[in-house]
């Protein structure tokens, strides 16, 4: 199938890659001539211009920093553009007012589309190991099913267009929270006298458990490896958890949702991210605690 790929950058290189090495002929593009000359070195066929990449195309993924890009790319480059039987497929992280009105405007120009965020990070990108969450109707998502497929390792259909996305910043509402009370009690338990691993070996199997102790455990060298062992390094940046998070608060905002935790989350990242810490894993957190 020939595939056009618009936002080859951390997460969309690995993916655009495992496009090709499923057979697909993929036509790549991106602002960055480093990130066209990875492509190229992965199979893809490299192009100058979203216009010309998406030219004749049978499908259209993209990986974007943000709502915004998306909205520029698809209203400005795509939708009229690329041929109306090739099914639209965002797989960035945006929020769900601008996921609903591209997807509304692509849909009045003839076209299927669906937000398709992800979770997983770099590793899972490369490795073809991703999680889709997917917003779209039944017939948009059929389409775009297979394609994903190989890209990840599970493909969810979360309901119409901009469910993806709502259910990827509530995932990663909690995942924020869990993750701070989490670190909080590691820091609390070294000061009362506990030992860390014992700690991690009784509330791993009692009621304290999440994925942020038992996957992703903040304490280095207690439970499995985790970016904590590697000085914080790799993993889940922090700046791109205060942007989840700052999107589930606008998304909570526009419907009057309630998220005291979320929020309290929020400003956290925030102040860890301000001093400096951005490009450090998020379970880094635990340093300030
Ligand atoms: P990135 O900044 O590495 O890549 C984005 C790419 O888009 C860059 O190469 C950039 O040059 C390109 N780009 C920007 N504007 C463009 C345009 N107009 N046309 C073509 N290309 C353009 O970001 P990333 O880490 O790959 O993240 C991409 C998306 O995936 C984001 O929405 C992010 O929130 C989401 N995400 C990232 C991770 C992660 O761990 N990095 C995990 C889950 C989801």
């Amino acid at each position: 199938m020939k595939i056009a790929f618009i936002g080859l950058g951390n997460m969309g290189g690995g993916m655009a890659a495992n496009l090709a090495k499923a057979g697909h002929e993929v036509h790549a593009f991106d602002l960055s001539e480093d990130a066209l000359a990875r492509a190229r070195d992965n199979g893809c066929h490299t192009y100058t211009s979203v216009r010309e990449a998406v030219q004749g195309a049978e499908a259209i993924v993209s990986m974007l920093p943000n709502g915004k890009i998306v909205e520029t790319v698809f209203e400005g480059d795509v939708i009229g553009h690329a041929p109306t039987s090739a099914p639209l497929l965002d797989c960035s992280t945006i929020d769900v007012a601008t996921a609903r009105k591209v997807a509304a405007d692509a849909a009045k120009a003839g076209y299927a589309m669906v937000d398709a965020p992800v979770s997983g990070g770099i590793a899972a990108a490369n490795a073809g190991t991703l999680t889709f969450m997917v917003g779209g109707s039944d017939a948009a998502f059929a389409r775009a099913q297979p394609i994903l497929s190989a890209m990840g390792k599970a493909v969810i259909h979360a309901g119409e267009g901009g469910a993806g996305q709502a259910a990827k910043i509530c995932n990663n509402m909690i995942l924020g929270a869990t993750m701070i009370a989490t670190c909080e009690a590691f820091a609390l338990a070294d000061k009362l006298g506990l030992d860390l691993q014992t700690f991690f070996d009784i509330s791993s199997k009692a009621s304290g458990q999440s994925w942020s102790m038992t996957s992703y455990c903040p304490v280095p060298g207690v439970g499995p490896q985790s970016p904590a062992d590697n000085g914080y390094q790799g993993g889940f940046a922090a700046a791109l958890m205060l942007k989840d998070l700052k999107l589930a608060m606008e998304a909570a905002g526009s419907v009057g949702a309630n998220v005291p935790m979320g929020q309290r989350a929020e400003e956290l990242y925030e102040a860890f991210a301000a001093a400096g810490n951005g490009g450090v894993d998020f379970s880094g957190i635990i340093r300030t605690l």
